[in-house]
């Protein structure tokens, strides 16, 4: 877990939340509440990320851009 400049935004965005919730409950309610979202969101986003580089797998190829398989470039190693 790492600060992006787009948590700047998220943290606004829950802060705003938690301001509005304020005349509704306590405070400290308010602010688990946004503890929570952020910690949802930031799990969400994590796993959304971590499964897309899964997709991408180990990388490129350098030569032809085709996706590493196993270390070898199924496109370039095949051939050699
Ligand atoms: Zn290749």
């Amino acid at each position: 877990m790492y600060f992006e400049k787009r948590d700047v935004v998220l943290i606004a965005g829950i802060i705003l939340v938690m301001i509005g919730l304020i005349p509704f409950m306590a405070p400290v309610y308010a602010v688990t509440i946004g503890l929570l979202l952020y910690f949802g969101i930031k799990v969400y986003v994590g796993r959304k990320r971590s499964m897309i580089e899964k997709e991408v797998g180990e990388g490129v190829c350098m030569e032809c851009g085709f996706t590493i398989v196993d270390k070898k470039c199924p496109n370039c190693d095949a051939e050699k």
